[in-house]
This record gives structure tokens, sequence and C-alpha cells, in this order.
């Protein structure tokens, strides 16, 4: 690892960007080095994940031995095995967990792991990010100042809201991530979610099970053909290989565009037990209860225009079918229609005119191919899905990244990323 040539001050080897589960990984790993000196700023002032929403039922998708460390280093401390071993759970959740862990018991493992790591600062929302010639200078709101040899921006991925809704935004048309935070009462009012992913999905399911009282409406659409299943199974899980990730990176441009496209469900799709849950909840809601809530489900049905109208909304739908369009009105509007990446305003004055509309090329290791930014490198977590593919936004790559993006800053081998063999053959 190159040490830089600056005196004193509050210097670096790394300062990490955001304490997501990215973030958190690699401070989790890296707390095996103590000659890296690591430094994690996170706006938000405690710890939290997801909290937008989280319905009660909330499960997290992946297996839990897919936690920030275990699949790269399994005796490191910060496994949510040991998480349940030191709070005394581990025979309960055992019995608990026969299908999922809830994503609220993650959210206590981030957590604390969070508290637990020195280099994990709070309330520190980071402004901007420039170099100096020597190193990285990274300014926070709080006015604070860092500089760093290399930075590892892992900020997450933006709520993504359709343009013809940007307009109207309020606390009764929002995008998925607030729903926990806004919407609390829809007794008699009438709903509609939009979306046809794990997001909507929870939501219909909170929904039926009359969590935030009983709607006079329920309208769920999709421009899919179907609510269609997370495909968790055998073969496509081998996505989320790291052997499969080197393997898809090498690939050109218009084959990955190709393969993201007809893998999507292996990571966008709703989980077979929720959609089992919803059926069930409407066969209830249909022939088991005297008061039903009526309901809708459409499919190959887009969105295209919503106005406010009264003091609810008016959204023009239309079919992928027959092109034939539609108004539903109705009193509150949920859109989870997903997130999106975007390189984020702190490192604009660091990019020339092409890379800040198009974002610049992402190398192997993760780092951003940024010829005029030297020496030291800016590294990206889960904002590489079209170069490295889907598994880049699922968990279960997490602590592969972060060991590939520590042994990059390391300049060594430390974390055996290279071990591990995959079942299909992947010779292009
Ligand atoms: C509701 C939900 C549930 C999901 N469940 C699963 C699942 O079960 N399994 C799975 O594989 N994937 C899941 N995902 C997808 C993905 O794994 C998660 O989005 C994951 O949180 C990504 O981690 P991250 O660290 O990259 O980003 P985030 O978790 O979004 O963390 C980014 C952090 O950066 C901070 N930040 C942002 N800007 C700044 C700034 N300027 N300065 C400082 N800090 C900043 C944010 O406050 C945040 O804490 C889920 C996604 C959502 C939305």
């Amino acid at each position: 690892m190159t040490r830089p040539l600056i005196a004193g001050g509050d210097c670096y080897d790394v300062v990490a960007i955001g304490a997501g589960p990215a973030n958190l990984s690699l401070a989790a790993l890296a707390n095996t080095l103590p000659e890296l000196r690591l430094l994690v700023l996170e706006s938000q002032p405690t710890p939290g994940w997801h909290r937008g929403l989280l319905p009660a039922g909330a499960k997290l998708q992946v297996s839990p031995l897919k936690d920030l460390v275990s699949v790269v280093d399994p005796t490191n401390r910060f496994s949510f095995l040991n998480f349940l071993a030191l709070h005394g759970r581990l025979y309960r959740s055992f019995i608990a967990h026969r299908s999922a862990v809830s994503r609220h018991e993650f959210i206590q493992y981030y957590a604390w792991v969070a508290r637990s790591l020195p280099s994990v600062r709070f309330g520190a929302k980071v402004t901007d990010v420039s170099h100096d010639g020597q190193s990285f200078v990274v300014t926070s709101a709080n006015g604070q100042r860092h500089r760093s040899n290399h930075v590892v921006c892992g900020v997450g991925a933006s709520p993504h809201v359709p343009a013809c809704a940007l307009p109207h935004l309020s606390e009764t048309l929002l995008h998925s991530s607030r729903y926990s935070e806004l919407v609390r009462d829809l007794e008699g009012r009438s709903v509609v979610v939009v979306g046809g992913g794990q997001s909507s999905a929870e939501i219909v399911s909170d929904i039926l099970c009359g969590e935030v009282g009983w709607p006079s409406q329920l309208t769920w659409l999709t421009s899919r053909s179907g609510f269609k299943p997370l495909d968790d199974s055998a073969f496509t899980n081998e996505l989320f290989n790291p052997r499969h990730t080197e393997f898809f990176s090498r690939l050109d441009e218009a084959v990955r565009e190709d393969l993201l496209r007809s893998d999507l469900l292996a990571s966008d799709g709703i989980s077979e037990e929720l959609l089992q849950q919803i059926y069930e909840r409407l066969y209830f809601q249909d022939y088991l209860t005297d008061r039903p809530i009526p309901y809708e489900l459409l499919t190959s049905t887009r969105l295209v225009d919503i106005a406010p109208r009264g003091d609810g909304y008016r959204a023009t739908v239309s079919s992928r079918l027959n092109r034939t369009r539609r108004e539903i009105d109705s009193d509150v509007v949920v859109l989870a229609t997903g997130y999106r990446h975007c390189v984020p305003g702190f490192l604009q004055g660091l990019l020339d005119q092409d890379q800040r509309s198009a974002a610049p090329p992402i190398a192997e290791d993760y780092s951003l191919r940024l010829d005029t930014v030297k020496p030291g490198r800016i590294f990206v977590q889960n904002a590489a899905r079209t170069t490295h593919g889907l598994a880049d936004s699922n968990l279960a790559v997490v602590p592969w990244r972060s060991a590939v993006i520590l042994n990059s800053i390391l300049e060594r081998e430390h974390f055996a990323t290279a071990r591990g063999d995959i079942a299909q053959d992947l010779t292009p």
C-alpha cells in the first residue's frame, strides 16, 4: 500500500462515504487490518436500513449467511451468527428462521456492527470531494474536512419517480421508500400501488392484512405481464457467485445488456412466499369476510400520467396489450417504481463534461477510470450493475466486493477473493 507524503492533519488511507451494508462490510473486514486508516462518514444521525419501507412482516431476500463478512471471512467477529450468539438468541433463531430472517433483525444487526466499529461516524453528510494534487479532500455538511488517499463511495441508489408524478409528490402521492413513514391510515380511502417488484408486493400485503386500516378500494398495477416471482432456483443463484461477476464484467457491452434483461427476475421479482401470502389474503377477501376490500389487479399496464384531482389524484394508465387508456381516481398513490444509480453531486467536481452526463467507466476492481485524478482512486459500491451484473445491487456480493476493493487498496491479495468455483461453464 502506497503511503501519501502528507504531513499531520486528519488524514486517512480510505474515507468511505455512506454506512449502508456496502461500506459497513468494508469497515468490518478492514477492522482486522490495523495498518489501514479508515473513516466511514454517514449522513443519518443514527444507524438505520431502509426504515422508510418496513412493514411488520418484511423478510430478508437472501440467506443470513450472506451477512457483512461471512462469505469472505467466516471468523470475523461481525458475522450475523456472532450477533445472535452475543445477544443470546442462537437456539431460538434457528427455530424462528426456518424460511427467512426478518428485515427488522438485520436492521438490529447492522446497527450493532455500526456502533461497534470505531471507524463509523454518524451525522456527517458529505457535500464535496475534491483533489488537491496530493490526496482527496472530503468535506461534510458539518464543516469537517478529511484528507484521504482513496475514497469509497457507498451511498446506495436513489428512489426513482416517473417524470409525470414528480411535480405532484406529497404525503399522499409518494415513493415506496417513504411508505412506512407516511402511510398510517387508509381507512375508507382508495389507494393505487404502482409497480411489480418486491416493494409493491410488501405494500399490497401490508394493506391486505389491515395494518393501516381497511381501504375503500385497492388497485395494484404493473407494466409486467404478471406479478412475477423472484427466480431463486439453484443455477440462477450462481449469478451471485463472484466467478459469475468476473465473467460478466469481461463481456461486451451489448451482451451484458442482453443478459441483464433476460436475468432480471433473478433480482427484481417478488419472493414466492410473499406472492402466496398475498394470494391467500385475496382469497380471504373474496370468500371469507363480510367486509371485503374491492380490489383490482392490473398487469401489462403502465402509468402514463397523473394529476391532482379534488383531494386525491387521477392516474391515466395504458394497457401494453391493446394501447387503450383509462383513468383511475384515488386518494393515495404509492409509487413502488424502483431505484436508480446516479453519480452523486459531491463527485461532480472531479468529472469532466462527458463524465457528468454519462458516468465514468468502472474497472474490475470497482474503481472509476478517472485519468484526471491522481494519485489515489475512487471506488464505487453498488453502482456497477451494467458492468458487473445483477449481483451488484444484491446483499450476496457485498463482502466479496468489499474484499476486492480492500485488496486493490492494499496492493496485495489479503482476502482470498479468487477462491471458490462455480458449477456452470463460463467460457464465453
Ligand atoms: C426496502 C429494500 C429492501 C431490500 N432488501 C434486500 C434483501 O433482502 N436482499 C438483497 O440482496 N437486497 C436487498 N435490497 C437491495 C440492496 O441490497 C439494498 O438496497 C442495500 O441497502 C444496498 O446497500 P448500500 O450500502 O449500497 O446502500 P444503502 O443501504 O442505500 O446505504 C447508503 C448509505 O449512504 C448514506 N448516504 C447517502 N448519501 C450520503 C452522503 N452524501 N454522505 C454520507 N452518507 C450518505 C445513506 O444515508 C445510507 O445510509 C433491498 C432494497 C430495498 C430498497
